[in-house]
């Protein structure tokens, strides 16, 4: 069970998520638990890295601490009845800030920030939320051990921010956390691990969900259960559409498409792991947790809704690239993805016109200035005349199963974007016909998803 930052956001949050791990312990179910971070604390604590690199300034990671240390005593106080346990908790918690205290320090003198004390520093977010996990549910009688998902078995390798598990995790994980079930539950921090040789990675922003899928697999649990402060995975953002209805069965592939054209609410790796042993996950509302969630199985399920779900993907940016010399130019494409590979660019989307005088590429906006330079230093021979970057994009997908083989689906949807007056920059639908994906401009994206929910009755 892994529950995301909302869901621990403070101490009367806490104790309520000791509580419900309590009643599956309770009932017989050996539970894991994966914490995130308290709401706000990761970014706060990168705002803070950032600013220490900036200005130097020690007096403002003073103040960063202070507050920060005030924080996690409150939800001490507030999740753990126990005085004695409380005090073991704050000591812990004292401890852990006084390290980061002397790392921020450091940042000010040196000036700089790197991938790696990047992870270094985000990673209290999660050490600090587990001990008081971990202390509330000793408070309420169920045995309890936190560790970080380094030391639970999760080892990467050395990409810092955007570590890849290595596959000897799954043993290490089964080693060391099967033999504290069914007695204890151990709380284990999200988002973060561990090389080989002990340097704190981290999984990338939203990682806890990936964190749980891969402690399921490695344990073969039953299920995956990811606990949230929404009813499940949503037909789209609620954020956009109010009307936005949970979806209740999802196949692993139309929740991996939905998190990989920007539904936040899965981190885009959460469900590989699952997939190994064919695992369910459940996405399940903290706050509510009798309402069923989103079910997510291996089956496709064939359902009369042939669009499940609307997404948005933003801050990214779209480069044109054009040229009469591309025309019958074997290796131009190629040529593109390769030296964009190289420059450790993401790429979102592509699209090539039949004429072969342009290709379409929808990369992450922070990416874009060396996508651009490292393209034009490719291409200074002349195929390509003209590279052109636009940032004010947003790429919208529709995601569904039942999309492959329903003929009209593309003309609905674009269709319906005419008649609303939305402009279409440009498209993309991958063979496999599980989503189709588009281009608008970024002041559009809220109608382009507004307009597509209703066109295929997600809010009924
Ligand atoms: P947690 O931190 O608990 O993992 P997240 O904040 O990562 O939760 O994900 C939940 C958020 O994702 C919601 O607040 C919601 O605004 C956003 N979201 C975006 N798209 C969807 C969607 N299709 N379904 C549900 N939530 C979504
Ligand atoms: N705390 C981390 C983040 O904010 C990981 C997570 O919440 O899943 O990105
Ligand atoms: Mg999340």
């Amino acid at each position: 069970m892994k529950f995301g930052g909302t869901s621990v956001g403070d101490g009367k949050r806490i104790k309520h998520v000791a509580e419900l791990a309590k009643q599956f312990h309770d009932r017989g179910d050996e539970v894991v638990l994966v914490t995130s971070a308290l709401s706000g604390v990761t970014d706060a604590l990168l705002k803070n890295a950032t600013e220490a690199s900036e200005t130097g300034k020690t007096s403002l990671v003073k103040e960063f601490i202070a507050d920060l240390t005030k924080q996690h005593h409150l939800a001490a106080h507030e999740a753990i009845n126990n005085n004695g346990i409380v005090e073991i908790v704050s000591n812990e918690i004292d401890s852990r800030i006084e390290e980061l205290e002397k790392a921020l320090t450091g940042i000010c003198y040196l000036g700089e920030l790197t991938a790696r004390s990047i992870d270094y520093i985000s990673s209290y977010g999660e050490r600090l939320a587990a001990p008081i996990i971990c202390g509330s549910l000793n408070s309420i009688g169920v045995s309890s051990e936190s560790l970080t998902g380094g030391e639970a078995g999760i080892i990467t390798n050395d990409n810092f921010q955007n570590a890849i598990p290595l596959e000897e995790s799954y043993s290490l994980l089964k080693e060391r956390l099967g033999p504290l079930l069914p007695d204890k539950i151990p709380v284990v921090t999200g988002f973060i691990a561990q090389t080989e040789s002990g340097i704190i990675t981290t999984l990338g922003r939203g990682g806890s969900d990936f964190t749980a899928s891969i402690i399921g697999a490695a344990l073969e649990a039953d299920e995956i259960w990811l606990w949230k402060e929404v009813h499940g995975i949503m037909t789209t953002d609620p954020r956009i559409v109010p009307e936005a209805k949970p979806i209740p069965v999802l196949s692993y592939i139309e929740a991996m498409e939905l998190s990989y054209f920007g539904a936040k609410v899965l981190h885009p790796k959460a469900i590989e792991p699952a997939i190994r042993h064919g695992i369910p996950v459940r996405v399940k509302n903290t706050f509510e947790p009798e309402s069923p969630g989103t079910l997510v199985v291996k089956d496709e399920r064939l359902s009369k809704d042939i669009v499940k779900a609307v997404t948005v993907i933003r801050n990214v940016a779209l480069i044109n690239i054009s040229g009469a010399g591309m025309v019958g130019t074997i290796g131009v494409a190629a040529r593109v993805f390769t030296t964009l590979a190289n420059a450790g660019v993401n790429i979102v989307m592509i699209s090539q016109g039949s004429s072969e005088a342009n290709i379409s590429i929808v990369v992450d906006e922070n990416h874009l200035n060396k996508a651009v330079k490292a393209i034009k230093s490719e291409f200074k021979n002349g195929i390509i005349k003209d590279i052109t970057p636009d940032r004010n994009i947003s790429v919208v997908a529709v995601v569904g199963a039942g999309m492959a083989g329903t003929p009209g689906v593309a003309g609905r949807v674009f269709n319906a974007l005419g008649k609303a007056g939305v402009n279409v920059i440009m498209i993309s639908q991958g063979s496999s016909q599980h989503n189709i994906s588009f281009a608008v401009s970024a002041d559009g994206d809220q109608k382009a998803v507004q307009v597509l929910h209703k066109e295929f009755g997600l809010d009924k």
